[in-house]
């Protein structure tokens, strides 16, 4: 058995039990494969073991890696930081895009998703922690940013995505995690289409799960370490 293969259902198997364990329905729990620094080799190794969703977060690179793995039905989420010179390829190439976190890239990805595709998928990044470095969108601001986000035509707002500080206490990443939950309830009853709270990563998989993540997005536990 290959070292991915063994570590992809491991992972599933890990993600069941967390899903389980919280009392929730075994499949409401999605696994985003982060790709990021990863040939296109072992995508399509995972690809070809089921997985279908990928994430990036550099565009050039997952450019590359879709032009060369064109033959097969990825479904390809931006994670990465945002800059609004680059929304016209993001929204071109992409089926999702989590790291949404102002007017401004709604706009432009709006006006820049080609008509012949279906609605880009679009998350709206929150900055849970409140850290001024950190991208991602005030919650006081976060209402009126979903509802303009619902009225604009070729995207379709299905959730939030957070990032929480890094190196905390299980405590508080559990504050942290039920929070964004809380603002996932605030924004879900704006549309039906709202359905996906992607938080929790390698380090805090089980915690994310149990404070109500839909889809969880972990590279290192999965590919091994991506040598940064
Ligand atoms: C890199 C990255 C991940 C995956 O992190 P791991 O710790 O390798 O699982 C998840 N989400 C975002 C936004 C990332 O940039």
């Amino acid at each position: 058995m290959s070292e991915l293969l063994k570590s992809y259902f491991a992972l599933n198997e890990r993600i069941l039990t967390a899903t389980e364990l919280s009392g929730r329905d075994h499949s409401c729990v999605q696994l985003l494969a982060v790709s990021k620094r990863q040939p296109a080799l072992r995508v399509r190794e995972l690809y070809q073991l089921g997985q279908l969703a990928f994430g990036e977060s550099y565009l050039q690179e997952a450019i590359q890696k879709m032009d060369e793995l064109s033959d097969l039905s990825i479904q390809w989420h931006f994670i990465g930081p945002l800059q609004s010179n680059k929304t016209r390829q993001l929204a071109a190439r992409f089926d999702w895009v989590q790291s949404v976190d102002s007017e401004k890239l709604l706009i432009r990805l709006s006006e820049q998703r080609p008509e012949e595709l279906s609605p880009l998928n679009i998350l709206l990044q929150v900055n849970i922690d409140s850290e001024s470095q950190k991208r991602g969108i005030n919650p006081s601001q976060l209402e009126a940013l979903a509802k303009q986000a619902i009225r604009l035509k070729g995207i379709r707002l299905r959730g939030l995505m957070t990032i929480p500080k890094p190196g905390k206490s299980r405590a508080e990443q559990e504050r942290s995690f039920a929070k964004v939950a809380a603002l996932m309830q605030q924004i879900k009853p704006l549309s039906a289409k709202i359905d996906t709270l992607s938080m929790g990563m390698s380090a805090d998989i089980e915690t994310a799960i149990a404070s109500g993540s839909t889809m969880v997005r972990v590279g290192s536990l999965l590919f091994g370490s991506r040598g940064e």
